[in-house]
């Protein structure tokens, strides 16, 4: 059977150069983490505030943690110290506490705006004009240590490849709209995080910056 570091290898001679991988460590132990870690992989996404807190300890420090899930903003805490990237900022509610840790903890966190692209109405999200409403306060752009990176979504879980590609190029817009109007001047706000195991080849034709995958690394996780 082919094993992670085969898998990573095997995935990595495929990517482009401006593409980075996001290895989804959600549900893994921490030998399998250290498995990937071993054959290179450095930057791990988790999607549970708690489960951050109990395995990132336990893991070399030089990994960088991305947090990628719905984050509440009572779990804001837990997650700063450890997280390089947030995803998942679905309000500005949820950024305003962001900042306010960060400023506390004087640690640099790099924020992604997520948005809504998928037909699914349980999926966290923002509309382009939440987005543009964050975009506008300078609070936010100018903020210490809070730096704006770009956009993030999820496309539907579907079999239809046209219309998951409409997603990540309508993703891609949204991108292309806030960089024109806030961030012109500002080169931090660049990433596009979209693709998971299923879609990560339709996303980078579409111009994604970010792919996270979980089981195209670790194969099937328990639910
Ligand atoms: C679990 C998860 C992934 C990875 O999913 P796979 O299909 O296993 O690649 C990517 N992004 C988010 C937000 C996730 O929760």
């Amino acid at each position: 059977m082919e094993d992670i570091a085969d898998r990573l290898l095997r995935l990595k001679e495929n990517l482009p150069s401006d593409v980075r991988l996001v290895a989804v460590s959600k549900t893994q132990p921490v030998e399998r983490i250290l498995e990937a870690y071993k054959a290179g992989q450095r930057i791990f996404g988790e999607n549970k505030a708690q489960e951050l807190l109990t395995k990132a300890p336990l893991l070399p420090s030089d990994i960088e943690w991305h947090f990628i899930g719905h984050l509440q903003t009572n779990k804001v805490k837990t997650v700063v110290p450890f997280a390089k990237m947030i995803h998942s900022i679905d309000s500005m509610r949820l950024l305003e506490e962001v900042a306010k840790e960060a400023n506390r903890t004087a640690r640099t966190i790099e924020c992604l705006l997520q948005f809504h692209i998928a037909e699914e109405e349980t999926k966290y999200g923002l509309s382009l004009e939440e987005a543009k409403d964050i975009c506008s306060h300078d609070k936010f752009r100018k903020h210490p240590f809070l730096v704006l990176a770009g956009v993030m979504g999820m496309a539907t879980l579907t079999e239809n490849p046209m219309q998951i590609s409409q997603e990540f190029s309508l993703l891609k817009d949204f991108f292309i709209e806030l960089k024109r109007l806030y961030f012109s001047d500002n080169q931090h706000f660049k990433e596009i995080s979209m693709g998971m195991s299923d879609d990560y080849l339709l996303a980078i034709a579409e111009g994604s910056t970010l792919i996270r995958l979980g089981s195209a690394l670790f194969g099937y996780r328990n639910p």
